[in-house]
């Protein structure tokens, strides 16, 4: 059996079932793509850290259908209510007191909880065939280029996967904001495409963002420094034309052109300087040029003006070495 499917009624249906059944299955979220299982079965949870190699300290987002099952996972607050109405479905992931259901291999045994209702119509039909909640990190190896198209998943984790449901590529492209509501003032654990100035109207008060680069949050536990990386070196550059080694190959991620000076045989991929179009491809360009296996990778810093926040915070990541 290819273990890329075509998203239909039928795939996703048994794509349901082998989530009820305890197996995981990797599907399309607007974010990035997923590797699920069901958050209420720690064995099959379990397989999702095994499958990523993912360290077990790092608590996985829970994904849930409707704003009725928040209270079965959550304890939900006044904010958090406020903004489930707001950006749900979305790309806002919110970090409650967790229920005593929740397994304890989900939250990393912490007290919290990571939800969101994601907006991609697969990523909702599976959760409503399948009638529970589903865990769901990226669906790729621990610390490599998260996926946004089905065969980015296939590439990145092993055969033991067994099946990927298509949706096509990812919409936003960039994991969800992670915001924590256990603490005064909320705080902004990982920048996504909702912003803190976003959520800071919704709420009426002040967000921590704490996420300006060089920053570190101390309070999220899986905001290892490494992560989203390429497996050939990345340098982030402020001057790209001018920095370009003299020896080497190296693959470039730009969105202004060159001079015509440029050494010939360069490979060259360019990206909108718009924040959308660039988050959205922004994980398929660096899988493309990562392909390659350069000696380097080089990328053209990006504006530091607030709708790049996520973008920026993903670059650095992948520079980090
Ligand atoms: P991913 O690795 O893409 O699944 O991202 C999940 C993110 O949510 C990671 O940055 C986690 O650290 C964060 N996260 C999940 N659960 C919690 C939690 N209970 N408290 C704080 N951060 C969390
Ligand atoms: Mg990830």
């Amino acid at each position: 059996m290819e273990r890329i499917v075509s998203a239909d009624p039928l795939t996703i249906e048994r794509a349901a079932r082998w989530i009820r059944e305890g197996r995981l299955v990797a599907f399309p979220t607007e974010t990035v793509y997923g590797l699920g299982a069901n958050a209420l079965d720690a064995d099959a949870v379990a397989r999702i850290f095994t499958a990523k190699g993912r360290p077990a300290t790092n608590p996985l987002i829970v994904h849930i259908a409707d704003i009725d099952t928040l209270d079965r996972i959550a304890q939900p607050t006044e904010d958090a209510r406020r903004l489930a109405q707001a950006f749900w479905p979305g790309p806002l992931t919110l970090v409650l007191p967790k229920m005593p259901g929740v397994p304890d291999i989900v939250t990393a045994g912490g007290e919290t909880v990571a939800v969101r209702i994601p907006s991609h119509p697969i990523a909702l039909a599976l959760l409503r065939a399948a009638g529970v909640p589903i865990a769901a990190p990226s669906a790729n190896r621990s610390e490599s280029i998260s996926p946004t198209r089905a065969e980015h998943v296939a590439r990145s984790l092993g055969p033991e996967l067994e099946m990927i449901l298509d949706g096509g590529p990812c919409d936003v492209g960039l994991e969800s904001t992670v915001l924590d509501l256990t603490c005064d003032p909320p705080a902004i654990l990982r920048p996504g495409m909702v912003s803190a100035e976003e959520i800071a109207a919704v709420l009426g008060k002040r967000v921590a963002t704490g996420h300006r680069d060089g920053d570190g949050v101390a309070k999220s536990p899986g905001q290892m420094l490494r992560h989203y990386a390429p497996s050939s070196p990345l340098r982030l550059s402020e001057n790209i034309w001018c920095e370009i080694p003299e020896t080497g190959r190296v693959s470039i991620l730009a969105y202004t052109l060159p001079p015509d000076s440029i050494r010939p045989g360069t490979h060259i991929h360019f990206l909108p300087k718009l924040p959308n179009p660039y988050a959205a491809n922004l994980y398929s360009a660096l899988h493309a040029l990562d392909a390659d296996h350069p000696d380097l990778i080089l990328v053209q810093q990006v504006p530091d003006t607030e709708e790049w926040t996520a973008v920026r915070d993903r670059l650095r990541r992948a520079s980090a070495s």
